[in-house]
């Protein structure tokens, strides 16, 4: 049976994506090699890698004030390397207090220096975005998080502010336009909408580095990384050719304008069956709601686990609601089909009569 595969993360790619990766690694560019078995500072992978980075720039629209990086680690991994590098301890950031990945974000930068809340959603459980928050004018930078992967909300528009801005753009990272250019640095884990996991884009506008006291481990030093060409060590390779790959698949679709018209799509279709359903209830502030993770509950929690029994039988996978947070989560990343979306909005109507 074919498989809906709406994980959250690490989740759906490109069916051109696995085949041009798995052919990799049995034999990368003729060499009679696989990708996994040749040097990192090989003429191949340094133009795959050369290649990854430009592409990031185009599809952003940002010019060379900006570099792009692929580092280890996740996300996660930001948390703390942002603040090390953006934040002297005498300092405040500005950290918007979201969703469970934005509070780890700046429990993160708390150890780094001071952390100022200006925005929190936590009176609601994080069901909605804060509009009209004061940023401080001499906040280091404002740490955003653009999409809430867990609670199933998204910033559709990004504030307006001289100072710098900090975006986890993990689970909605290409998928829309945007004017990137409001951006002082973008970090996204490339698990959710661009690759594999293991390696972590970091895009960071130039001129907001060198200006901290503290000393950076070398490995850690956002610096240092540029100096480098993003090539100070072994980089993740596989990960990076995935995402090259993907990056590639983005562009030959018709880029961002193309994602955003496909991902509105998408995320319409679902959220008008959503609405037309009284046995679901949406948990998210209308004009909030992602347009990657759709997030709901069963309105008689009853319902819940035959529903999910269900979507198990026709093939739908990973429409089981975060740990903390229950309920049914839909993602709907780039490479989900508008049919898998169709098929799901089915199985609900489907469900919602048989129980009715
Ligand atoms: C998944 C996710 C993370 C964590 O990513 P790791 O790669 O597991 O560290 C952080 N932020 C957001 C928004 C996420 O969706």
């Amino acid at each position: 049976m074919k498989k809906h595969n709406f994980n959250s993360g690490p989740s759906i790619l490109p069916q051109t994506v696995l085949e041009q990766a798995a052919q990799a690694i049995m034999e990368f560019n003729n060499t009679g090699l696989s990708l996994l078995e040749i040097g990192h500072r090989t003429t191949y992978f340094m133009e795959a890698l050369a290649e990854a980075r430009a592409l990031v720039r185009e599809l952003m629209d940002l010019d060379d004030s900006y570099e792009v990086l692929f580092l280890h680690g996740g996300a996660t991994t930001q948390f703390m390397q942002v603040p090390m590098n953006l934040l002297d301890t005498n300092e405040t950031a500005a950290y918007c207090d979201n969703g469970i990945w934005g509070n780890k974000a700046l429990k993160e930068a708390s150890l780094f220096g001071n952390v100022n809340v200006v925005a929190s959603s936590k009176d609601k459980n994080h069901t909605y975005i804060n509009k009209g928050f004061d940023i401080p004018a001499d906040a280091k930078y404002l740490h955003i998080t653009t999409n809430n992967t867990v609670e199933g909300t998204q910033w559709h528009h990004i504030p307006d502010t001289n100072v710098p801005i900090v975006a986890d753009m993990s689970s909605d990272i290409f998928s829309r336009p945007l004017d990137y250019k409001k951006f002082a640095l973008i970090y996204a884990g490339a698990q959710k909408n661009m690759g594999a996991a293991g390696v972590n884009l970091v895009v960071v506008k130039k001129d907001i580095l060198g200006k901290i006291t503290r000393p950076i481990p070398s490995i850690m030093d956002y610096a240092k990384h540029i100096a480098a060409d993003s090539l100070m060590n072994t980089p993740p390779v596989f990960a990076v050719y995935v995402a090259l790959l993907t990056l590639r698949w983005i562009k030959a679709e018709g880029g961002l304008e193309e994602m955003g018209k496909r991902n509105l799509e998408k995320s319409n279709l679902l959220y008008q069956t959503l609405d037309s359903l009284p046995i679901f209830t949406p948990t998210v502030a209308k004009e909030d709601r992602s347009q990657m993770n759709a997030v709901f509950v069963l309105t008689n929690p009853a319902h819940e686990a035959p529903f999910l029994e269900l979507c198990k039988e026709r093939g739908m996978v990973g429409v089981k609601g975060y740990r903390t947070v229950g309920g049914i989560r839909v993602s709907m990343y780039n490479a989900l089909a508008l049919e898998s979306v169709q098929i799901f909005c089915d199985l609900m109507h489907e469900f919602a009569a048989s129980v009715s």
